[in-house]
């Protein structure tokens, strides 16, 4: 099964809502958000089921309800931030434990959307090497990768995101979807 959700609550009403970064205007929960329902879209087109996180739950309680298994795969969105405006570039996160699948994954993630946007590709680091430090959605089963899609801080970023996001979710659809038939 394919797990798809978006970093951030930032448009709940019944729990805590959390915005993630915010920059040149915009929430980083609603871009995830935004860009997770366009992969939706298309996972829908192609009549692939998924399993999604609901803008009502907040990230632990997502982790709590889904049960995923090894031939999952385990996607989440979000947008980097830094205070430097000119930080550019897509980074995929994967877990310090990742096996070749992961990485290749990852990888293919990474590279598809530097190529679609036209920005830096950053490569793929672990969990470890983040800023963030262990990740929950890391404690999942299957492929897993955590992707910053770019810089919300990066004004460039941003109108390259916007110019080519249908694209972009049509690709990472087909590669979700490659990944999902790898293991039966
Ligand atoms: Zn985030």
């Amino acid at each position: 099964m394919i797990f798809i959700s978006a970093g951030h609550n930032s448009k709940s009403k019944k729990v805590k809502r959390d915005p993630g970064a915010v920059a040149n205007g915009y929430k980083e929960g609603d871009l995830a958000i935004e860009f997770r329902n366009l992969v939706c879209k298309e996972l829908d087109a192609l009549r692939v089921p998924y399993i999604t996180d609901s803008d009502e739950e907040t990230l632990a309680m997502y982790l709590q309800r889904i049960r995923t298994g090894s031939g999952s795969v385990v996607i989440e969105y979000h947008f980097d931030a830094a205070t430097n405006s000119a930080a550019t570039g897509t980074t995929g996160l994967i877990e310090a434990a990742a096996d070749r699948l992961d990485k290749a994954f990852a990888k293919e993630l990474t590279d598809t959307t530097a190529a679609v946007l036209g920005i830096r590709n950053r490569g793929v680091i672990d969990e470890g090497q983040s800023h963030r430090g262990r990740l929950g959605l890391m404690r999942e089963d299957g492929i897993i990768c955590l992707l910053e899609l770019g810089f919300i801080s990066n004004r460039s970023d941003l109108d390259r995101y916007f110019a080519n996001k249908d694209i972009l979710a049509r690709r990472h659809a087909e590669i979700i979807v490659k990944y999902e038939n790898i293991i039966p």
